[in-house]
């Protein structure tokens, strides 16, 4: 099986910089536009791929740890809520880094700026932009789910023209005059001494075919406005920092109604003040008194689900980690719970009452009667 690497033609030790070089290079070989051959265009996803997945330091970190047929099959297992799939206009797509099976024109389109180099026939409506936007939430939200509402500015419709970009809902357009409506001009080219056509994109009216002659003030016949929106984001039991949520057709209007862009929003999770996550699993650590350690005892422990009881056997040590199973997050996509890990450290006190002390110089007075710490150490 080819790494992602091979793909590429990169060492596992390639800098970001070789990887975008790497891609760069191969992309334009073997964009279907430029290489003819029929099996260019598998190439070339294979490609986009790669440069996808090794491009991201998070998915380039998973695919390092899981290798190769490890991550694809991972990849292939999607999700149980969502799924990688794409959806129609409002659908939702959870991603993480496992997610995202991203257009390889679109990955082309963000290195190049360009879509392709065929530039022959009508102009195609170019879609609006996806817009990402980052929604604080808090760790408990993370970890059981919420709906939240969030607001963010998008271009829309303009209210106006509807989107036509003229006045009267598009009736102020007319057939361009330069290109006859076709949206393209040809022009002939001679290079070393042979003749050519050439077919590019009609300047006057940008490919559209169509002039509008009573242009929209409102949007500068763009057909689309600044507006602020919102939506209620339902938050995944399981989330964690840098998971995002696709909202198709969210993101902002393109030009003359031409299709809208996506809404990622990427979520990003306030600490908790005492529980911390690895994984799917919480971690807390908790003090305990010498006489608890000592002698054993049952403590009532938050956990994010409500309170456990936490058996301490006599003679604790210091730092020992003990299990609650079932206690942790939901995993995102199977939503099975993880385990809350507590750790006991093992307090001593710097003051003490008088009682305390004469207990303890008690302790000490029996100790002294038997070989010492000290001595057993060495013997
Ligand atoms: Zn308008
Ligand atoms: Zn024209």
């Amino acid at each position: 099986m080819e790494s992602y690497y091979d793909i590429l033609g990169v060492s596992k030790s390639a800098s970001i910089e070789e990887i975008k070089k790497a891609y760069k290079k191969r992309a334009k070989e073997y964009h279907p536009d430029i290489n003819k051959d029929p099996s260019a265009q598998d190439t070339f996803k294979k490609i986009s791929k790669a440069y996808q997945i090794l491009s991201d330091e998070e998915k380039r970190a998973a695919y390092d740890r899981m290798g190769h047929s490890g991550f694809e099959q991972a990849q292939k297992g999607g999700y149980g809520r969502g799924g990688n799939q794409s959806y129609g206009q409002g659908g939702i797509n959870y991603e993480d880094i496992f997610g995202g099976g991203q257009d390889p024109f679109d990955i082309f389109e963000s290195i190049f700026g360009s879509r392709g180099y065929s530039g022959g026939t009508q102009r195609q409506p170019s879609r609006g932009e996806s817009i990402e936007t980052v929604m604080s939430i808090s760790f408990d939200e993370a970890v059981h789910g919420a709906g939240k509402k969030i607001s963010y500015s998008r271009f829309a419709q303009c209210s106006n023209c509807k989107g036509s970009g003229s006045n009267n809902g598009g009736k102020g357009q007319e057939q361009c005059k330069t290109c006859s409506g076709s949206g393209q001009v040809t022009s002939n080219r001679s290079i070393f001494g042979a003749q050519y056509t050439q077919t590019t994109i009609c300047p006057d009216c940008r490919g559209k075919g169509q002039k509008i002659t009573n242009p929209c003030v409102n949007c500068s016949s763009t057909g689309r406005q600044k507006t602020t929106e919102s939506i209620t984001v339902d938050i995944p039991a399981g989330v964690e920092t840098g998971i995002r949520i696709k909202y198709s057709g969210k993101g902002n209007v393109g030009e003359n109604n031409s299709p809208a862009g996506d809404l990622y929003i990427i979520f990003k999770v306030s600490p908790h003040k005492v529980f911390s996550r690895s994984g799917n699993n919480i971690l807390l650590t908790i003090p305990i008194t010498i006489s608890q350690a000592v002698l054993g005892d049952t403590l009532e422990i938050p956990t994010i689900h409500g309170t456990e009881n936490l058996v301490i056997p006599a003679g604790t040590a210091s730092n020992k980690e003990f299990t609650l199973k079932d206690q942790g997050v939901p995993d995102i996509r199977t939503q099975r719970k993880g385990q809350q890990i507590v750790t006991v450290s093992i307090e001593i006190p710097k003051k003490l009452t008088k009682e305390q002390k004469s207990l303890f110089e008690k302790l000490k007075v029996i100790e002294s009667d038997s070989p010492s710490l000290l001595e057993k150490f060495f013997s």
